[in-house]
């Protein structure tokens, strides 16, 4: 495949190889773009900004809706492409396509409702002047677009929709890993707007990162990824407007007073799909004592029935991670736990680039299992006496992206929702849900900024005052 740069499709004389993480296959190879390159797509999209800004919000808000059928007519085709790139089995990449779908059109219904508000100025000002002041929404810009490889197609359009919807033209930069399916997102997208509204630049983050950061065209990054590179950003990227969603690190807690079938269900699919590659995936069970073995006992059953095996095949659960680095940094961190006191409940081997799902019981907060997320499909169990210990170990981290508590009784699922420090506090579901109706977001190094389509539209606008002096 090819980049995308003002309504173009532009190969290079360089290239790497996207490699399919289940049998190691070749799939396709990208160009890898330089500076010049990245200047040129700041370039197209500054210019076709202009002529965006000119389109009504209904026609705006029409385009993405043409874009949105687009994508649901090719939905099977996106989907086997990210199947093939990432290794995400087949039924939850389906899953991730339908809801891009989602995404796209509920984009569309909310571009008709940018609004400012009327201010009332003489509240504060001189007794003399007597104004009519309204605040007007406008577009920043050119919005940089950073995006990961578990979720290359949704999370690209988290940024993408809102900022065409605001009016603001996209430089995107797809993952390195899982480059394809975002590039047929971006062509899609490309036929429903004029040239240079969306363009893609594909190669290494390092180097596009830089053009980007360092632009002054480019007036908002909104990245989504891992810490390290979040961090590198926002100290990079101080004059621009900045959105960072990074990784987490979400307990599940489950008191003894809980539902403990469903709390399991949950646990299940909150560590494991997508092989715990989930920004806000479960990555510590936090139990109390008094239900642990009875929890454990289920959730050992109930994960043993995963289906491990080749992603494209639609009853697969468990297909690989991303690449063999990633594979064998799974596997080290799980050893390095097992020998520093953790009990190795089920799984713990790896094979190629798949990890067997593996559930640790013991866990502490000193552990690099816990102390860092791990990204893998790793259930880590952290035992506690009671509601104090719980929310005191939840909150032991430096990520905060979201948490989940299963209880009966409101009191504790209040001091749970007050206390623990996250983005987003769920009683009696897990972490790893997400609707486009909510803000979602991070607190400590999980990220700064809000996405969910209203409040992603926020952030990519700009807020003007003009008042009317009626004196
Ligand atoms: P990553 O940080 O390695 O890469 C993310 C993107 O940044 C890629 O496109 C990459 O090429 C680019 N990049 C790399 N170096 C760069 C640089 N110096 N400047 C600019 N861009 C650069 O992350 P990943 O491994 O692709 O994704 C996994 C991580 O993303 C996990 O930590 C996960 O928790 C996080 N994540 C967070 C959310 C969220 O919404 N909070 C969602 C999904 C994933």
């Amino acid at each position: 495949m090819k980049m995308l740069i003002d309504g173009e499709f532009i190969d290079k004389n360089e290239h790497y190889d996207v490699i399919n993480p289940y049998d190691g296959e070749l799939i396709d190879t990208i160009p890898i773009a330089d500076k010049g390159d990245v200047n040129k797509a700041i370039d197209a999209a500054r210019k076709a900004q202009k002529s965006l800004n000119c389109l009504s919000s209904k026609q705006v808000s029409e385009n993405l809706f043409d874009a949105c059928e687009e994508l649901s007519s090719c939905a099977d085709e996106i989907a086997s492409l990210i199947v093939l790139e990432a290794g995400k089995p087949y039924k939850a990449a389906v899953a991730e396509v339908n809801r891009s779908i989602e995404t796209l059109r509920f984009t569309s219904e909310e571009a008709k409702r940018i609004y400012g508000e009327s201010i009332p100025l003489d509240a504060t000002g001189s007794a003399d002047e007597r104004f009519m002041a309204f605040t007007q929404k406008i577009p920043l810009g050119v919005v940089a677009a950073i995006t990961p490889f578990n979720f290359p197609v949704n999370l690209a359009l988290h940024k993408i929709a809102p900022a065409i919807a605001a009016k603001n033209a996209v430089v995107m930069k797809p993952s390195k890993e899982a480059p394809l399916a975002a590039l047929r997102l971006a062509e899609i997208i490309n036929n429903h707007f004029d040239d240079g509204v969306i363009n893609a630049v594909t190669g290494y983050g390092s180097e596009i990162g830089d053009a980007l950061i360092y632009s002054p065209d480019i007036a908002k990054i909104s990245f989504t990824g891992s810490v390290a590179t979040g961090m590198y950003i926002a100290s990079h990227a101080a004059s621009k407007k900045l959105t960072l969603e990074l990784g987490g690190n979400d307990p599940l807690i489950v008191l003894e007073d809980a539902d403990i079938e469903k709390a399991v269900d949950e646990a299940v699919t909150g560590a494991f799909t997508f092989s715990g590659q989930i920004c806000c995936g479960v990555k510590r069970i936090i139990l109390d004592n008094k239900v642990a073995d009875e929890f454990i006992d289920l959730l050992i059953e109930k994960t043993s029935r995963l289906k491990i095996g080749n992603p494209m095949d639609e009853s697969t659960d468990i297909g690989p991670v991303i690449n063999k680095e990633a594979a064998l940094n799974i596997e080290e961190v799980v050893n390095n736990s097992i020998r520093d006191g953790a009990e190795l409940l089920l799984g713990g081997e790896r094979r190629d680039c798949i990890i067997e799902p593996t559930i640790l019981d013991n866990v502490n907060m000193s552990m690099e299992v816990v102390a860092y997320e791990t990204f893998g499909p790793v259930a880590p169990i952290l035992r506690v006496e009671g509601l104090d210990e719980a929310i005191e170990v939840a909150n032991n981290t430096q990520y905060g992206l979201q948490a989940g508590v299963f209880t009966e009784n409101v009191h504790s699922a209040l001091r749970c929702a007050n206390e623990i420090e996250a983005g987003t506090v769920y009683v009696n579901k897990a972490p790893s849900y997400r609707v486009d109706s909510m803000p979602f977001g991070g607190f400590k190094s999980s990220g700064t900024g809000k996405e969910g389509i209203k409040y992603a539209i926020e952030d990519m606008c700009r807020t003007k005052l003009i008042a009317f002096n009626r004196n």
